[in-house]
């Protein structure tokens, strides 16, 4: 549609009457094109031009509806001003470098004139479409007679582009200035982009980037929750502007338990999803005032403020401490999840941020250390605690170095004939300061730091290679059992190293048998049957320590190559007043025997804990009844007076 139909009631004015401002656009246009205009100037009417600039007519508001309500709804949207392209370009030519500056649009028609003063004389409707701009405007702002010559300079000399910007009525252009040849003669061609969209689209966009990492610095990426420094920052605030005097601050460092095994057993999705549901939980428990933050894989902060005493942060917990009482569904799989929680309170346990989360993390691992499920207020006993276990470890490191741990060895008997068939290698940390130190003391620490690996290697090879030198001796007959922890067990080379070590001290394999802990066994029953499968294989035998205390799926100890099954001590300490353990022990060695695996009895200390055992046919035995564990020596001393 052409403004030219458009308008059919021409009332004919002087061209003179046209104020200089006013907006003139060809007839010959399509009605979009004044639409455009009239949205981008913000006017109701147009002045419209025929082919010889003369006064054709007013386009106005009311003649674009009434037009438009004849129209179907879609081809209304057509002439909206969306979907007019917002770059354009325009093409002039410069005439006369020296005297007036006349500028060709498109098809060479003239559209600007510019003085010698770099003013726009005059400009037709199709620069104003164009350029947005009215005969005042500076439009020449970057022709200024001394950056003109400056531009011819530089094309006389190397011809070339020119680029600059130029904000005209809150519109950006980019102008660029060219050298061309064109029929002959050399001309310079002015293009104009309004690029103010895309300047727009850019600055949103750069503004939408620093947002995105003003929040990649300060939120956790998985569950969208404050980071650290977040809740760092939070927590200096909080300290530093309490909302009343004498409030009480308190952090709150929450963990779910086993966490790992849900990683490790299922895949870190898998993790994932069960630490975002934890977290919409979380979120949905506490208050709006409350900073809930996820600093770790399942390590949650709780920054709660205003609290009148500790007691208001225990009923927080214990609302905590609900949300998981029902089973959680990831990835269609049930998990039953609990959750461990540390405590620091502000001012008292600590007077800044650092002390505060340091002594809601130590809180938080004794909450575990007694078990999980559970919360616990720091205390400063706690820090002593934790300072010793510091040095512990740090000494362990070293004797670990120093080769500071020995074995020592408790015979095994046959209950019937009390005649000595093997014997239990337990080790011992001889310190230079403390003495001879108990495992019960150490080994739970060497096995969360790892440190056990290397003391389990050491002391299976010793005791492979003195049971050996006995053997050769012709002083021992019996096996030797040796304990393997969980943390050994679990690492996928255990059997090559294993068999490392008996190749390596030529200890007939038939002659050691493995001690693992029922719990262990049951904790990844697939992968550590399949390696006993391979320990049975090279002819070791197997045994399943502190039997009774763990659980057990009997369907696994059916299936597994075990060969011996260990009661507790606990159980055989019962012996004869517990009547629950005397029946537990009874329903062990009654199993035992049925599925075919020897039984032994550790920690007989009395003879009728021994009668009470054998009459039940349990096979063997160990305790201090028979001897305590006893160093090399005087287990050689033991042998001696044997034969
Ligand atoms: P365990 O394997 O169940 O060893 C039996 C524990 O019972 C030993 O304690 C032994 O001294 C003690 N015992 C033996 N007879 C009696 C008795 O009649 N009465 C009482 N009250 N106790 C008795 P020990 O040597 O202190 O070792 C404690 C635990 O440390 C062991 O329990 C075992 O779990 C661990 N352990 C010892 N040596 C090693 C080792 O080389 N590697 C690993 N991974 N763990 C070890
Ligand atoms: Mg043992
Ligand atoms: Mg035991």
């Amino acid at each position: 549609m052409l403004l030219s139909e458009l308008i059919s009631e021409t009332k004919h004015l002087d061209l003179e009457t046209i104020t200089p401002d006013a907006i003139t656009i060809h007839n010959n246009r399509p009605l979009e094109m004044a639409v455009e205009i009239m949205k981008d100037h913000k006017v109701n009417q147009i002045m419209l031009l025929d082919e010889n600039e003369q006064y054709a007519g007013t386009l106005t508001k009311t003649d674009i509806n009434r037009y438009c309500s004849t129209l179907s709804e879609k081809e209304q949207l057509e002439i909206s001003y969306e979907n007019l392209p917002s770059c354009r370009a325009i093409e002039a030519k410069f005439r006369d470098a020296k005297a007036t500056y006349n500028m060709l649009g498109i098809a060479f028609c003239e559209i600007i004139t510019l003085g010698n003063e770099q003013i726009i004389r005059w400009l037709n409707a199709e620069a104003m479409f164009t350029f947005g701009v009215s005969i005042d405007d500076p439009i020449s702002k970057m022709l200024t007679q001394e950056r003109w010559e400056h531009l011819m300079n530089i094309f006389d000399m190397q011809g070339g582009v020119e680029h600059e910007r130029i904000e005209v009525r809150g519109r950006i252009y980019e102008v660029t200035l060219m050298e061309v040849e064109l029929l002959g003669q050399r001309i310079l061609k002015l293009f104009l982009y309004d690029v103010s969209e895309l300047v727009r689209l850019g600055d949103e966009l750069r503004l939408s980037l620093e947002r995105t990492i003003e929040h990649i610095a300060h939120y956790d990426v998985l569950t969208d929750l404050p980071n650290r420094l977040l809740l760092v920052a939070n927590l200096d605030h909080a300290i530093s502007h309490p909302k009343r005097q004498n409030d009480k601050v308190a952090i709150l460092n929450l963990n779910i338990d086993h966490f790992k095994d849900i990683n490790e057993s299922y895949g870190y999705a898998v993790g994932d999803k069960v630490v975002l549901q934890v977290a919409k939980k979380l979120g949905k428990t506490l208050g709006r005032e409350d900073t809930l933050a996820r600093v770790g894989g399942d390590e949650f902060i709780i920054l709660l403020e205003g609290l009148e005493d500790a007691l208001d942060s225990e009923e927080v917990i214990k609302k905590i401490q609900t949300l998981f009482y029902d089973v959680l569904m990831a990835e269609g799989i049930e998990f039953k999840l609990s959750a461990s929680v540390g405590i620091a309170l502000y001012p008292d346990d600590g007077k800044n941020s650092e002390a505060l989360l340091k002594n809601a993390d130590i809180a938080l691992r004794r909450a575990k250390d007694e078990g999980g499920n559970n919360y616990c207020f720091f205390s400063s006993e706690m820090s002593v605690q934790l300072f010793e276990r510091v040095l512990l470890e740090r000494e362990l490191r070293r004797a670990v170095d120093e080769s500071e741990f020995l074995v020592y060895y408790q015979p095994q008997v046959e209950l019937i004939s009390g005649k000595l068939i093997g014997a239990e290698a337990l080790v011992r940390w001889k310190h230079p300061v403390m003495g001879l130190v108990s495992p019960d003391v150490f080994i739970h620490i060497c096995e969360s730091n790892s440190l056990i690996i290397p003391i389990g290697e050491r002391v299976l090879m010793d005791a492979c290679t003195q049971v050996k030198l006995w053997k050769e001796q012709g002083l021992y007959r019996g096996r030797i059992s040796v304990n393997v922890s969980g943390k050994q067990f679990e690492r996928p080379d255990v059997v090559q190293t294993i068999k490392a070590i008996v190749d390596e001290t030529k200890l007939d394999p038939r002659y050691l048998e493995l001690e693992i802990t029922e719990s262990v066994l049951m904790g990844n029953p697939t992968e550590f049957g399949a390696k006993l499968i391979e320990l049975k294989a090279m002819g070791i035998e197997v045994a399943i320590d502190d039997f009774g205390t763990g659980y057990s799926s009997l369907s696994y100890l059916k299936q597994f190559p075990i060969d011996k099954l260990k009661i507790d001590q606990s159980f055989v300490m019962g012996i004869p007043n517990n009547e629950q353990d005397m029946a537990i022990v009874k329903a062990v060695i009654a199993m035992s025997n049925a599925l075919g695996f020897r039984t032994i009895a550790e920690g007989i200390e009395k003879e009728e804990q021994a009668l009470f055992l054998k009459n039940l046919g349990c096979e063997q035995g160990q305790g201090y009844l028979y001897s305590r564990p006893l160093s090399a020596e005087k287990f050689e001393e033991f042998l001696k007076a044997l034969v």
